[in-house]
């Protein structure tokens, strides 16, 4: 599906250089820009003349961290947010109104669907969740007034991948606007522009910036009357990242192709190695043979799995217990950290999901993601071998 060739990370030049230019690139944390007179003001804020005004409507470190990811992504124009969340948003309050009607994936992250589901309803925008693994199930929630849908590629925690293609083309038909969260898969991996989608939105704060350090979102739209919309939106409503942040987020996105496949790399061979272990139950993995979505998966990822994976215990509450403490890889719920982290959807993610809707997607108490990091594997695999056997084995 996704032909035209990768573009890596690499460092964007910094606006206005002098005789010689910072290799690294500066952090400029100014709030506001002196201009020289009105005229120049006006020809600022009109697109004629580059400048920035006022920190809140856009700032160097901003602009090109935006650069870096709209390169990427094979965009042009993408925003970048103070968090995934506001990235989102930027989404829904730059280009839907009251009365329209939006679908979300029914295993969206937790906060997407709390706002899509509650706060939107209070702007007087209504939401069905469907299946996105099942374009049908789409197809059935929608509405003369659907405006927006709303997915994940591969949902977080059962990593089942979603038919973008059919989702693509069905959106096209009905002249429906298709934003594709790409937080898991990454440029890397997917590329939504090139199957279809209008917008593409990050949580930066995972594995793009990848250190556990920043907390940043990007969002861009095919059309460039959108991306204007959600930057004027992201400005009153105030979205806006931090110039530091950006700066660090920038830092970590030069690595980020070595941090991806060698964390890619260790999660295909910790799936392998799970799923030959005593006391695991199952894995999930799109990059085997017996995930429900491996066709799928090989088909519209070329062949990236990505680094997240998930395993079930044997047991319930008091195995998992005993395998994070007797584990000694990071018991905290995030992802896309340089180094792997664990977590554990019912008791965090899932933890306000009725318990039988929860049973039936197959999260117990011994279901745990891993966000595999770039260790060295075997110290990986012998370390979560050993509190396998701890847990199950005691
Ligand atoms: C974390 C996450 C978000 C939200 O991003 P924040 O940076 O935490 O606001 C959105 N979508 C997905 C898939 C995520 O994992």
């Amino acid at each position: 599906m996704t032909d035209a060739p990768y573009t890596p990370a690499r460092r964007m030049p910094w606006p206005d250089p002098g005789l010689t230019r910072p290799v690294a690139t500066p952090l400029q944390p100014s709030v506001v820009y002196a201009t020289r007179d009105p005229d120049a003001l006006d020809a600022q804020y009109a697109g004629d003349a580059p400048g920035h005004v006022y920190a809140r409507e856009g700032h160097p470190n901003a602009d090109v961290l935006a650069q870096m990811i709209d390169r990427m992504e094979g965009a042009a124009g993408g925003i970048v947010t103070g968090s995934g969340m506001a990235a989102i948003a930027a989404i829904m309050l730059g280009v839907l109104k009251a009365g329209d009607h939006v679908i979300g994936g029914d295993q969206l992250y937790g906060q997407s669907v709390r706002m899509l589901s509650s706060e939107l309803q209070r702007f007087g925008i209504a939401c069905t969740l469907a299946d996105p693994t099942d374009v049908a199930c789409i197809e059935r929630a929608l509405r003369p007034e659907t405006r927006l849908i709303l997915i994940e590629v591969v949902s977080n925690p059962t990593l089942r991948v979603a038919d973008v293609e059919g989702i693509a083309a069905l959106a096209r038909s009905r002249g429906i606007l298709l934003a594709v969260d790409n937080t898991f898969t990454t440029p890397r991996g997917f590329r939504p522009f090139e199957n279809g989608a209008d917008f593409v939105v990050h949580s930066v704060t995972k594995l793009l910036a990848g250190h556990a350090d920043a907390t940043l979102g990007y969002v861009v739209a095919a059309d460039p009357e959108l991306n204007a919309s959600m930057r004027a939106a992201a400005t009153t409503w105030g979205l806006t990242p931090s110039p530091f942040d950006c700066w660090l987020a920038e830092r970590g996105l030069l690595s980020f192709d070595l941090r991806y496949d060698r964390a890619e790399d260790n999660a295909a061979r910790l799936a392998d190695h799970l799923a030959s272990l005593p006391g695991v139950r199952r894995v999930i993995y799109p990059g085997r043979p017996d995930h429900p979505d491996h066709n799928r998966a090989g088909a519209l990822l070329n062949g990236r799995f990505g680094n997240m994976l998930s395993f079930e215990l044997e047991g319930g509450r008091r195995e998992a217990n005993r395998f994070t403490q007797a584990c000694d890889i990071a018991f905290a719920p995030t992802l896309g950290d340089i180094a792997s982290t664990l977590s554990h959807p019912v008791s965090s993610s899932h933890r306000r999901m009725d318990p039988e809707a929860r049973n039936a997607l197959g999260i117990t108490d011994g279901f745990f993601r891993l966000s595999v990091g770039v260790e060295p594997v075997d110290a990986l695999i012998e370390g979560i071998s050993g509190a396998v056997r701890a847990a199950t084995q005691a």
